[in-house]
């Protein structure tokens, strides 16, 4: 009931920072303002405490700087322990603002009372000595915890719910205990316990109004545009919420607290009633205002005479805050650093955390439990007990997955993935059972589980391999868990230490991409251009590890600048897929082929297919016949994506209709290989496949001779010899070309295409021909039938391959006319090729092709020293 009373009262402040702050602000101001109507009234019996006089003996002086000097290493360590809840500088931000606002707080309403602030000289060591940080930046990380403003609001009225009653009970205690000090006669005390009283209120006043206002109003002005995610969001406080309610206060010390409360009530009431008879009234001429005013000098001035203690206090505050900012050791994810995509770090950085150590523990640890386990794996599935709830079930795993609040896929969280893990203490994993107990508690969830107990739930099947990234909190730690799995079962255990797997983002990758990833595959990356190409420039990205062929490229990217650049055209753009099908007799066969060459069976087709997509229109249906084997090649233009997929989604749903046409129909299978994909086939060079271009160019003999190192004559003859006789005497489909498949397969990998699609795409054939009227000028073209790219889908979605995609202007989907982005990446495959073929076809007309691979290509690792010395001389 109380939780749900502080839990509106924490959604109300949330969801109206504004009208919280202006009215707090407000109202401090009508305090301040209304200070010098009250400052003369005697609105509070405090201001009967006694006078102190202005001559403070030196113990008292001692005594007064011993707690100050206290009082600060008291805040230091604070600090301290904040850095364990979480980041340096963030939350000690906050806990400075706490400090900061009810301090200011707490003097406004003091002079509002009418007490002179000459008195905070003394008081402010105990007011330190009061203030609990871990409370405000308890609430501060429940708000930073949230991905969206509507969660902060949620989030901060839960925190609110949690720490709202015990604050609100730990405040009354403290100003009650606090307050008895008022009572004791000694007027000193009396003082600052008067101070300390209205230091926990003001401090509790701030955090119940100002504090979770401003913190929801500061996370809603920094919230990115884009993505609607507050920017300060530190996913490593994700599972706050679950945290703070494990720490749920003792119902019992709460008991305890408001029974001592009502007795120190009780205590108070008596005295104060006691205090109003004039007997036992203790004489007070001097009213608290001027008591506390020593000197009568203005305090800001105060502080710069300072005094021996002064000087002690301050170097030591300084001493601390020194040590605090400079020698502390630096946390290694500042929460700031999070604004930069974790997908642009270097691979190479390892950034010191948490989780390191657990796996540390885990190596040693490796040859006992986890290597017995792993042998588990391989030979003997352990038996699991009844009693376990195993992930076996696929549907039951799916379920309780899914609704876990610990699958997280957020790029942020990926950097965090090992301080997340909150390791056992013990070295010894705990039981199969507790650790499923823990997995499928929402509470916990499988950071509060070892990597080593994670590799047993493994090993007994608890958890399935390939679903790790799932399972566990970040995908990161999945891939570092199943690597370390398969490390062991590896010849070389240590093999995977070069393969990189920090700092990926592997949400693009999961369910799309790839599965049972253990890392990612750094390839250099070069750029060859500018190509120009209708008479526009690109700087085409290709990653390759063949040397020279970037280098070649990029020298017939400038024979064709300085020739004016290249032109290209789109001659088709259709994707195909061919399934199979079979009817009872080649007959029946023969007479579904008829029915579907109809413009009526095209049309009821043609209506099914074009409902699965809105880009993918069925155009053609090329029928081909074995037996009673049916061979129904479906073509459709696929907007922007390469449209593999696609396809298949239309043609699956056309052959269901087909189906219900001719009930006897069985599909042998949804690819009969006559689409044909991935594979060498006259079909595609033939019919076409994907995007056909063709891109043509004419050098000049100057450019030939100067850029190109040889003739048009030597060019045109090498290309008949060469590319044409010789190719049609390897019986070649397709295969008219010099090397197409080096660019077309470096452009692919680079931009995000499907590397296996080269296979087809890099069909072309290259014709070159005597131009000019002399013809010593070299006319070029590339007719490439099947170029299967894509701007969305695949592999384009991954950000590495999406920058690649944006050096050529052709990233993502094109808003005006849907798959224009797709044809232009074609132009640019067919224009590059034509590039490629030029510099190749001279290179090896000039007979300089073993030269240069000798001299670029030729890994000097493996040679030795008078090849290398031979090596350098010939270049
Ligand atoms: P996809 O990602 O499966 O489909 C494209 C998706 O993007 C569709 O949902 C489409 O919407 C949507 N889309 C948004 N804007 C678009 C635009 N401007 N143009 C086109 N689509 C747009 O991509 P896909 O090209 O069809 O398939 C590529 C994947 O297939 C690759 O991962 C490749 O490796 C794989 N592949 C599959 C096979 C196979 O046999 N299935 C074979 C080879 C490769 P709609 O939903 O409205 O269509």
């Amino acid at each position: 009931m109380l939780a749900r009373l502080f839990r509106l009262y924490g959604l109300l402040v949330a969801s109206h920072p504004w009208e919280v702050i202006v009215g707090t602000l407000a109202l401090t101001v009508c305090l301040v303002s209304m200070n010098s109507l009250t400052a003369s009234s005697q609105m509070c019996s405090w201001n009967e405490c006694p006078k102190v006089e202005k001559n403070v003996p030196s113990s008292d002086i001692i005594i007064l700087t011993v707690t100050r000097c206290m009082a600060i290493v008291y805040i230091y360590f604070q600090f301290k322990n904040l850095r364990q809840l979480g980041s340096k500088y963030i939350l000690g931000i906050a806990g400075l603002f706490t400090v900061f606002s009810s301090f200011v707080f707490s003097t406004v309403v003091i002079h509002f009372f009418g007490k002179e602030l000459t008195g905070l000289n003394e008081a402010l060591p105990f007011f330190l000595l009061l203030i609990d940080l871990s409370k405000a930046c308890a609430l501060a990380k429940f708000a930073l915890s949230s991905n969206s403003q509507e969660e902060v609001r949620e989030n901060i009225s839960q925190g609110m719910a949690i720490l709202g009653p015990t604050f609100t009970l730990d405040a009354l205690v403290e100003c009650l205990v606090i307050g008895i000090g008022t009572m004791s006669g000694v007027p000193q005390l009396e003082i600052m316990c008067c101070f300390g009283c209205m230091s926990v209120l003001a401090n509790y006043f701030v955090f119940m109004t100002f504090f979770p206002a401003c913190v929801s109003l500061v996370l809603e002005l920094s919230r990115e545009s884009r993505e609607g995610r507050p920017i300060w969001q530190l996913s490593h406080f994700a599972h706050v919420l679950a945290e703070e309610e494990d720490n749920k206060p003792n119902p019992v010390t709460q008991r305890v607290k408001m029974i001592m409360s009502l007795g120190l009530a009780l205590v108070h009431a008596h005295t104060r009633l006691a205090a109003e008879h004039p007997d036992q009234n203790r004489s007070v001429e001097v009213p608290i205002a001027k008591t506390l005013d020593f000197d009568g000098t203005v305090w800001p001035m105060k502080l710069t005479s300072m005094g021996l203690e002064q000087v002690i206090t301050l170097s030591l505050a300084l001493l601390l805050a020194v040590k605090y900012v400079f020698f502390e050791q630096t946390e290694a994810e500042s929460s700031f650093s999070l604004k930069s995509p974790i997908s642009s770090s270097s691979p190479t950085q390892k950034p010191k955390q948490v989780g390191d150590s657990c796996r540390r523990d885990l190596k040693a640890m490796r040859p006992q439990r986890s290597m017995n386990a792993m042998s588990e794996i391989n030979f003997s599935p352990p038996a699991v007990s009844d009693s376990v709830p195993s992930l076996k079930d696929d549907r039951t795993f799916r379920e309780k997955v899914e609704t876990s609040p610990y699958v997280s896929s957020s790029v942020e969280s990926l950097a965090q993935t090992s301080s997340l893990t909150q390791c056992s203490s013990s070295s010894e994993p705990r039981t199969l059972e507790e650790c499923m107990t823990i997995l499928f508690d929402p509470q916990r969830g499988p950071r509060f589980l070892s990597d080593a107990e994670v590799m047993n739930l493994v090993a007994s099947r608890n958890i399935l391999n390939y679903k790790l990234e799932t399972v566990l909190e970040t995908p990161e730690r999945g891939v570092a868990i199943r690597r370390e799995i398969l490390s062991s079962r590896l010849p070389v255990p240590s093999a995977l230490d070069r393969l990189p797997y920090k700092n990926y983002d592997y949400s693009k990758v999961m369910g799309s991409c790839c599965e049972n990833v253990i890392g990612y595959m750094p390839l250099p990356v070069g750029v060859a251009g500018p190509l120009l190409l209708d008479e526009k420039q690109f700087y085409v990205p290709m990653a390759t590890t063949e040397g020279c062929l970037v280098a070649s490229t990029n020298r017939g990217c400038r024979a064709l600048s300085l020739s004016g650049g290249c032109r290209s055209r789109i001659l088709a753009d259709s994707m195909a897929r061919g399934p199979v099908v079979r009817l009872p007799s080649a007959c029946r066969a023969a007479e579904v082929k008829s029915w579907l060459e109809t413009s009526v069976g095209f049309a009821l087709i043609k209506e099914a297919f074009d409902q699965t997509s809105r880009f993918a229109r069925l155009e053609k249906l090329t029928v081909g016949l074995a037996g009673r084997n049916l061979y129904i090649r479906f073509q459709s233009q696929t907007g922007d994506a390469m449209g593999m997929n696609m396809l298949s989604k239309g043609t699956e749903q056309a052959l269901h209709k087909l189906q219900q046409q001719y009930l006897d129909m069985e599909v042998l299978s949804l690819s009969g290989n006559y689409c044909t994909d991935k594979k060498s086939a006259a079909i595609n060079w033939i019919l076409g496949r994907g995007k056909s271009a063709v891109c043509e160019a004419t050098i000049p003999a100057k450019v030939v001779k100067e850029v190109l190192k040889s003739t048009t004559a030597a060019l045109v003859e090498l290309n008949v010899s060469k590319n044409l006789v010789g190719s049609a005497m390897a019986g070649s489909i397709g295969g008219f070309n010099a090397h197409s498949a080096n660019i077309v397969a470096a452009i692919y990998i680079a931009c995000g295409q499907d590397p296996a699609q080269t296979v087809g795409s890099a069909n072309c054939i290259t014709q070159m021909e005597p131009a000019g009227p002399e013809g010593e000028d070299l006319y070029i073209s590339c007719t490439m039938p099947s170029i299967e790219v894509g701007t969305v889908g695949g592999g384009t979605n991954l950000p590495p391959q999406q920058a690649c995609l944006q050096m050529l202007s052709v990233q993502g989907t094109s808003p005006e006319h849907p798959g224009e982005n797709a044809r232009q990446l074609a132009r640019i495959v067919c224009g590059t090729v034509l590039a490629g073929e030029l510099s190749l076809m001279a290179a090896l007309a000039a007979g300089h092709l073993v030269k240069s691979h000798m001299t670029h290509n030729r890994s000097t690792t493996n040679l030795s020293a008078v090849a290398i010395s031979k090596l350098k001389t010939s270049a």
